[in-house]
This record gives C-alpha cells, sequence and structure tokens, in this order.
C-alpha cells in the first residue's frame, strides 16, 4: 500500500512507476496509475506486481505532466483489476487513490447508488470518487472539503479532478503522506524513499491538512480553510 503524485514539468508515468517501486517494501497485490492526458484522466491498473503494469503500459505509455499512482493492499474487494486503483466516478472526472479504510463506506454507497451512480468495484474506497462528483460545486477544494467531512475512517488520499487539471489535492489521516518539493515540479508519497532521487526538501503532512499542490508551489489549509503554514523538512540520509 503505496501512493505516489507527480506534477510538473516532466512526464509523471516514468516518475509514478519509479516510486511505487520504490515503496514495494510496504507490499501490495496491485498496481494503477492515473495520467493527465489529451484533456482527459487516463487511467490503468492491474492485478499483481508492478513489472504486470510495465509490461501492460509498454508500448503505450501515459503521456503528460500530472498523475497519481497507487499500489494496493486489499481490504475491502479481493485482489482484482477492477478493484485495483485508480478509482473514477461515473464520469471519469474525478480520481482518486486511497490507503487505509473508509469505514462508513457502505452507507454512502447505498445513498449514492439510490442517485443513480454506477459502481465498478467492491471497494471502500471507490465511494470517494463518487462522493467527489456527487458533491462537485465548480470548485475542487472545497469539493475535497465536503467529502472529507462525510467519510469516516483512515486515510491517505490524492485526488485528481478533470475540470482542474492544474492541481492535485492531497490529505491524510492515520495513514502517512509526504510532499516532496521541487523546481516548477512536485510529488507526493507514502514515504522518503519514493521522492529522494528528485529532492530532499518535504512537508510531512499531518492529520487533518489538505495541500493543493501545482507545478509551482503547495498550499495547505486545514478543513475549516485556515492556512497552515509548513515547515520545510530537509532529508539528510541516503536512500
Ligand atoms: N481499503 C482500500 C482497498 O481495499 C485501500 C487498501 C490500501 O490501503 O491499499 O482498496
Amino acid at each position: 500500500c503505496g501512493i505516489v503524485g507527480y506534477i510538473g514539468n516532466h512526464e509523471a508515468a516514468p516518475f509514478l512507476l519509479d516510486g511505487m517501486s520504490k515503496l514495494e517494501y510496504r507490499g501490495y497485490d496491485s498496481a494503477g496509475i492515473a495520467v493527465y492526458e489529451n484533456n482527459s484522466i487516463r487511467v490503468e491498473k492491474c492485478v499483481g506486481r508492478l513489472d504486470a503494469l510495465r509490461q501492460k503500459l509498454a508500448d503505450n505509455m501515459p503521456v503528460g505532466n500530472v498523475g497519481i499512482g497507487h499500489t494496493r493492499w486489499a481490504t475491502h474487494g479481493r485482489p482484482s483489476d477492477r478493484n485495483a486503483h485508480p478509482h473514477t466516478d461515473s464520469s471519469g472526472k474525478f480520481v482518486v487513490v486511497h490507503n487505509g479504510i473508509i469505514e462508513n463506506y457502505l452507507g454512502l454507497k447505498e445513498e449514492l447508488i439510490a442517485k443513480g451512480h454506477e459502481f465498478l468495484s467492491e471497494t471502500d474506497s471507490e465511494v470517494v470518487a463518487h462522493l467527489m462528483a456527487d458533491q462537485y460545486d465548480g470548485d475542487f477544494e472545497e469539493t475535497v472539503k465536503k467529502v472529507l467531512k462525510l467519510i469516516k475512517g483512515s486515510y491517505s488520499l490524492v485526488f485528481m479532478c478533470e475540470y482542474e487539471p492544474d492541481k492535485i489535492i492531497c490529505t491524510k489521516k492515520d495513514n502517512p503522506l509526504i510532499i516532496g518539493l521541487g523546481e516548477g515540479e512536485n510529488f507526493i508519497a507514502s514515504d522518503i524513499p519514493a521522492i529522494i532521487n528528485h529532492t530532499r526538501r518535504t512537508f510531512i503532512m499531518s492529520d487533518g491538512e489538505i495541500a493543493t499542490v501545482t507545478a509551482d508551489g503547495v498550499w495547505v489549509q486545514d478543513i475549516n480553510g485556515t492556512p497552515i503554514s509548513k515547515k520545510v523538512f530537509v532529508v539528510n540520509w541516503n536512500a
């Protein structure tokens, strides 16, 4: 179970796949990535080792500068292609990767199905993507905050939204999440080994912090919109 994200002036997919391999020690049963390619978000995922995903993409690597990736350690729903992350809402406009457990997903899922949402997986996580679509009010950040008020459990969450492709939003509770600060690029990961070849300057995210990450900067706030000024933590060890 690991999470990565990239936004910046280089290709996203190579970083995502490399970063996910650096998180392999955390264990996983499936892997996937989402990349903003040609004005839409392309999701590629499959059960098994990272090599299975690499093979799937070998002749058809997603091209784009914004992306997120996930290695899954199944808790709800068997390991399968469909249950692998990233997950999307029915429109495919909202994409999410999640480590942890959404404890109240069943009730939320029933409500969303009653509203017409179609679920493709058996995971607890998919509910978050549908909630994003359900709550979207034209403002990606505000929608994330509304969704966080609805879910209970433990999570590192990373979001992409096709309507606002210039940013990635991430947050955490009882699961690890860090941001790597680059020059004209920024990185998201569960742990430092995924980013250390790219930057040593990091924000270590705390529970309840919500980060909006663009190519040029990182803006952190709490759920009420109060800005949080993070200290840069400089990694001084070698991977
Ligand atoms: N609970 C989620 C699932 O089963 C996330 C598992 C994880 O942390 O990788 O898909």
